[in-house]
């Protein structure tokens, strides 16, 4: 293995068992003398981890779960890597001086650790999409106070950022989000009704963790992305559409006032858009399939359906309330989605769930101020939708 050049880039990788995580550590192989690791972590997954760790050689290597540290260290023993284990561990793998930060923790769970990384001034490449939602403006405002640099790892929001103009904003007359519309996209409702978590995890396009791929087929991840996207790209809620594209090679667009219509393409393969992030602001060679269009021959387009998908309605109106109405939706839907995988609701339930949760707190509770008021509204609003899941269980 190359040692790393003087030249090499500092990186940290949250969550770096799961699929984005793996992706980026994939790419990291192959470029190994231009990026030095200064820490992964994972949950649970303590073999992975120390596989990792050994092949990448990181300063610290952090599970969160405090029951795993005695494995992790003696997986890890006589290699001179540091072992931690726990929360604050992982804040102290996100506090590490690094100049980039994968930030791929799934949930809520990774915001306290991501938004560490943002006080550090890092540039932080950003698949997390629920840091935004549960935080939004208070995210986004710690990134400007620390000067840290944000750089958006979902497909779509990576595809934007590669084409919006720089300061061209109120030039923008649309951004057309697109969604390939899961693997329920022509099903009936009955169909919904009976889905299994098998089939609901089974995404026609891309390869993902499971709850991502969930929220795909609910299209609560386009509902989403939609308030990452207008966190990041801040051209008002009206501006912002989404488009459902089957094949997943056009990864979003942005209209200007002119009428020109700037596209990202790709093959759906998830290390181009962490490529442009790793590499940024130059680019970096990744192994993805060439997207070949003579042989896809076309590609389609369609509006949601809004009816067989509410999560698109809830999410627009969760934006709409503002205060603590996203952070509610995002506590809720994680809630709903971990009941659906472990066989306690039905498929059509998740929606439910989310839209009761809502209707219960979205009055009641203030708009977030701080971390602390985050995470107490995603506390209340977990309690709240185990008791709507309790009321539906199958
Ligand atoms: P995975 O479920 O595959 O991986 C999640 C990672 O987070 C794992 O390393 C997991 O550790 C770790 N983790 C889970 N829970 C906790 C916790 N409570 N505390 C600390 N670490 C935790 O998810 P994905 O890689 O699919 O997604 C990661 C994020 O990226 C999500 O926010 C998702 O929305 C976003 N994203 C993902 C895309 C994809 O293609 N997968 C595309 C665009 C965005 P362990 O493995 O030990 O459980």
């Amino acid at each position: 293995m190359p040692s790393p050049s003087s030249a090499a880039r500092r990186i940290s990788v949250l969550g770096a068992t799961g699929s984005v995580g793996c992706s980026t550590l994939d790419l990291v192989a192959r470029n190994r003398a231009n990026y030095e690791l200064a820490a992964l972590t994972a949950h649970s997954n303590v073999e992975t981890l120390i596989e990792q760790a050994r092949e990448f050689r990181p300063e610290l290597a952090v599970i969160a779960r405090d029951d795993l540290y005695q494995p992790l260290k003696e997986g890890l023993a006589g290699t001179g890597i540091e072992v931690a284990a726990g929360e604050a561990a992982l804040i102290e793998a996100a506090s590490r001086p690094a100049d980039w930060v994968m930030a791929a923790i799934v949930g809520a769970a990774g915001l306290a650790p991501t938004l560490e990384a943002v006080r550090q001034g890092a540039h932080v490449a950003l698949a997390n999409k629920e840091c935004l939602v549960c935080a939004g403006s208070f995210f986004t405002d710690a990134v400007k106070r620390a000067g840290a640099t944000l750089l958006p790892v979902d497909s779509e929001h990576n595809a934007i950022f590669q084409v919006l103009e720089p300061g061209a904003l109120e030039k923008v007359d649309r951004i057309v989000l697109t969604a390939s519309g899961g693997p329920f996209r022509t099903s009936s409702l009955e169909e919904m009704r009976r889905a299994t978590p098998a089939e609901a995890v089974a995404h026609p396009r891309w390869d993902m963790g499971a709850k991502i791929s969930v929220d795909s087929a609910t299209m609560m991840n386009k509902g989403l992305e939609l308030i990452e996207a207008h966190h990041l790209f801040p051209v008002g809620l009206e501006r912002l559409e989404i488009l459902v594209h089957p094949q997943s090679i056009v990864h979003s667009m942005v209209a200007y006032e002119d009428g020109s219509v700037l596209a990202q393409l790709g093959t759906p393969d998830m290390r181009i858009p962490i490529a442009n992030t790793l590499a940024w602001p130059a680019r970096m060679e990744t192994p993805a399939a060439r997207l070949d269009l003579a042989e896809i021959g076309s590609l389609t387009f369609e509006a949601p359906d809004l009816k067989r998908f509410p999560a698109l309605v809830l999410a627009r109106d969760a934006l709409q309330s503002g205060g603590a109405a996203p952070t509610i939706l995002n506590a809720a839907n994680e809630v709903a989605v971990a009941a659906f995988l472990a066989g306690q609701i039905g498929f059509l339930d998740i929606a439910q769930v989310v839209e009761r949760v809502m209707g219960d707190l979205a009055d009641e509770l203030p708009a977030p101020g701080t971390l602390d008021d985050v995470m107490q509204i995603d506390r209340t609003s977990r309690q709240k939708a185990a008791e709507r899941v309790q009321k539906c269980v199958v």
